[in-house]
C-alpha cells in the first residue's frame, strides 16, 4: 500500500527516486554496564568509531572546497580536531573503564563538553557548540550502527530524496548535488530558509510535511512532487505513470514558459510591470539572468555566510557581488545587506535566542557591529564601479537605523579614498518594508531613502504575529488578509506622495494570484524568484491594470484573507482563463 503525505509546495518539480532518511540529532543511548574484562573491547570501538567518523569527515571536507571553497571546508577541519583531541579521548576511556560502554561513555562527555562550552565567557568557545553537536551525533550514530545518521552516505547518481526533520545551514553544506535530487522536511514553510535555499539550488522540496520522518524509511522509492506538495511512499503502478505524466506536462509547461519568458512585462492595457529577479546565491545569478527579469531586485547577501563560520572578506564578497553584477549587465541590481538571524545562521557562532524572529537580527547586527558591517558596505561601495548597484537595508524599524548605517556607508567611503580604491559615493539607499513600525513611519523614513521594497515574508510575519517558519501555523499565513492589503496600500501612497519606487519583493509576488493582487493595489515593481519570472509574466501580460485595481479594492474590503483570494481568483479566472497557470 502507498502512503501519501502532504505538505508544503516549496521547490516545483517532481522527483522519484529512493528515501534517503537523515536524523540529524544526538540518538538515544542505551544504559549498558561492562565487565572489566570488556574494556579493551569498548576502548577499541571509541577508536575505530573516531576512526570513520574523521575519514567521512574528510570526504565532506573535500567535496565542501571543491563546491563552496576553503572557507567553507574549514569548519570540517574544527570537527577533525575535536574527534583528534588527546583531552577529549582520555576523559571517554576514563568512563569506559568506570565500567560504561563506549556510546554511554562518549555521551556522557561531548554532553559535558557542550554544556561546558556553551557556558564558557569567550566568544571563541561557544561558537564551537555547533561544531560539537555535530561530532556528537556523527560519533555516536557510528557507534550505535544507525545509518539513517549519514547525510554523506547517498552514493552518486541515486538521485535520493532526502528526508529530514529541518535542513539546518550545516547539512545544507553537506549535501551533495549529485546524489541528492530533492528534499522533504517534517518542519519549515514557504518563506523558510530552506524553502528560499531549494528553490536557489533549483531542487524540488516539500517542507512542512510534519511527521515524514517517522513514515518513511531509507530505500522507500518515493514520488515527491514540489508543485502539488506531496510524498508518495511505495507508490503503486498507476500512481508513477500519473507521477510520470505530471512530471511530462510540467515539462512541457516549462518549455512554452521559456518562450514567455522572453516577451515584455506589459499588461494587456499598456502598463510596463518592472519584473527582477531574487538572487539567493552568487553561483545562480547566470542561470538567473536568463529567467527573463530585468535585473535583480534583492540579492540576500546572508547566504554568503549561512552554513560556514567566517564572514567573507571584502575581497570575497567584492568577487561574489561583480558577479552578479556581470550576470545581469545593463540592469539595476539591489543588494541586501547581511540579514543574518532568525533562521538564516551561520554555523555555530551566534548566541541561542528565546525567539529569533524578534532577536538580534538584520541590520541590528549589522549596526551593533560596525567593523563587521563596514566590510560588507566597502565592497558594495566599489561594486558600485561595476554596474548600477543599489544598497538595501532589511528590517528596518526606526529612522534611526536608517541614519546610522548611512553615516557609516559615508565612513566607508572615506576609508576608501585614504586606501586610493576605486568605488562609487552616491549609490542609492533604500530599504525594505517588513515592519508594521517601517509602514506607519513610512513618511517620515521616506525622507531618507531612495526606494521602498516591501518583504511581504516578513511583513506578513510581523503583521498577525504569525512565525513564518512554523509548519503548524502555515494555514495562519495568509498574506492577502486585509491588514496586510492595507499596509502594502499605505507604503505605496507614502512612495508615491514622495516619488519613490515601491516595489515588493517577499514570496508573495512570486505568485500568480497576488502578483494580480498586487498590481492592482497599484504595485508597479515585482522581484520574484528566478523560476518564477515568466509565470508572473504571463500573468501580467494577460490582465488589465482596471480588472486587477477593482479586483483588488473588492479585496480590500472583503475583510478576510478567504474572501479576498475567492474575489481575486474569480476575477483573474475570468481575465486569463483558470488553466494551465496552477495560480
Ligand atoms: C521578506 O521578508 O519578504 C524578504 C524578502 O526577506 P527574507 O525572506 O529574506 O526575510
Ligand atoms: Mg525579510
Amino acid at each position: 500500500m502507498s502512503l501519501t503525505l502532504h505538505g508544503i509546495p516549496a521547490s516545483p518539480g517532481i522527483v522519484v527516486g529512493p528515501v534517503h532518511l537523515l536524523r540529524w540529532e544526538v540518538p538515544e543511548v542505551p544504559v549498558r554496564e561492562i565487565d572489566e574484562e570488556e574494556v579493551p573491547r569498548e576502548l577499541q570501538r571509541v577508536k575505530d568509531a573516531s576512526a570513520t567518523a574523521v575519514e567521512r569527515l574528510r570526504r565532506v571536507r573535500e567535496r565542501a572546497e571543491r563546491h563552496a571553497g576553503p572557507a567553507e571546508a574549514a569548519i570540517f577541519d574544527v570537527q577533525i580536531s575535536v574527534i583528534d583531541d588527546a583531552d577529549l579521548r582520555s576523559r571517554v576511556e576514563s568512563v569506559v573503564k568506570q565500567g560504561f560502554a563506549a556510546e554511554r561513555a562518549f555521551d556522557v562527555v561531548m554532553l559535558q563538553w557542550r554544556e561546558h562550552f556553551a557556558r564558557s565567557p569567550h566568544a571563541m568557545m561557544r561558537e564551537r557548540v555547533g561544531d560539537l553537536l555535530d561530532v556528537h551525533i556523527r560519533v555516536l550514530s557510528i557507534l550505535l550502527g544507525l545509518p539513517d545518521h549519514d547525510p554523506v552516505d547517498v552514493p552518486k547518481g541515486a538521485n535520493a530524496i532526502l528526508v529530514t526533520h529541518d535542513l539546518t545551514p550545516s547539512l545544507t553544506v553537506q549535501i551533495d548535488r549529485e546524489a541528492v535530487a530533492g528534499i522533504a522536511t517534517d518542519a519549515g514553510t514557504r518563506t523558510s530558509h530552506v524553502a528560499i535555499l531549494a528553490r536557489s539550488l533549483g531542487l524540488p522540496a516539500v517542507v512542512g510535511l510534519l511527521n515524514a520522518t517517522e513514515r518513511l524509511a531509507t530505500g522507500d522509492r518515493a514520488i515527491l512532487d514540489g508543485t502539488t506538495g506531496s510524498l508518495v511512499a511505495r507508490p503503486s503502478d498507476a500512481e508513477l505513470a500519473a507521477a510520470a505524466h505530471r512530471a511530462e506536462r510540467e515539462q512541457r509547461e516549462s518549455t512554452r514558459l521559456e518562450g514567455i519568458a522572453r516577451e515584455e512585462a506589459v499588461t494587456a492595457d499598456g502598463v510596463r510591470i518592472v519584473l527582477r529577479a531574487n538572487v539567493d546565491l552568487p553561483d545562480e545569478a547566470k542561470a538567473a539572468a536568463t529567467s527573463g527579469a530585468a535585473g535583480v531586485g534583492l540579492m540576500r547577501t546572508e547566504f554568503l555566510v549561512v552554513g560556514r563560520t567566517t564572514m567573507p572578506d571584502e575581497e570575497e564578497q567584492l568577487a561574489a557581488y561583480k558577479n552578479v553584477i556581470a550576470a545581469f549587465e545593463g540592469h539595476p541590481v539591489i543588494i541586501r545587506t547581511f540579514d543574518v538571524g532568525g533562521d538564516k545562521l551561520p554555523v555555530g557562532g551566534y548566541p541561542h535566542e528565546a525567539n529569533p524572529f524578534l532577536g538580534w537580527r538584520a541590520i541590528r547586527m549589522c549596526l551593533d557591529q560596525p567593523e563587521l558591517f563596514k566590510v560588507q558596505l566597502r565592497a558594495l561601495l566599489r561594486a558600485a564601479v561595476h554596474g548600477d548597484v543599489r544598497i538595501m537595508l532589511p528590517l528596518i524599524v526606526t529612522l534611526d537605523e536608517v541614519r546610522q548605517a548611512r553615516a557609516l556607508l559615508q565612513e566607508s567611503a572615506r576609508e576608501l579614498t585614504a586606501r586610493g580604491v576605486p568605488h562609487r559615493e552616491d549609490v542609492p539607499l533604500g530599504i525594505m518594508i517588513e515592519t508594521p513600525a517601517a509602514v506607519m513611519t513610512a513618511d517620515a523614513l521616506a525622507a531618507d531613502v531612495a526606494f521602498f521594497s516591501i518583504g511581504t515574508n516578513d511583513l506578513v510575519q510581523y503583521t498577525l504575529a504569525v512565525d513564518r517558519g512554523n509548519a503548524g501555523l502555515a494555514a495562519r499565513f495568509t498574506p492577502l488578509h486585509p491588514a496586510v492589503l492595507r499596509l502594502i496600500q499605505r507604503t505605496l501612497e507614502v512612495g508615491a506622495s514622495h516619488g519613490i519606487e515601491v516595489s515588493v519583493c517577499g514570496e508573495m509576488a512570486s505568485e500568480p494570484l497576488m502578483a494580480f493582487a498586487l498590481i492592482g493595489l497599484g504595485i508597479r515593481n515585482l522581484s520574484v524568484a528566478p523560476r518564477s519570472v515568466a509565470r508572473v509574466k504571463q500573468i501580467v501580460r494577460g490582465i488589465h491594470t482596471s480588472v486587477a485595481a477593482e479586483a483588488a479594492a473588492s479585496a480590500l474590503g472583503a475583510g478576510t484573507a478567504a474572501a479576498a483570494e475567492q474575489v481575486l481568483r474569480a476575477r483573474l479566472d475570468a481575465e486569463v482563463g483558470t488553466s494551465p497557470l496552477g495560480n
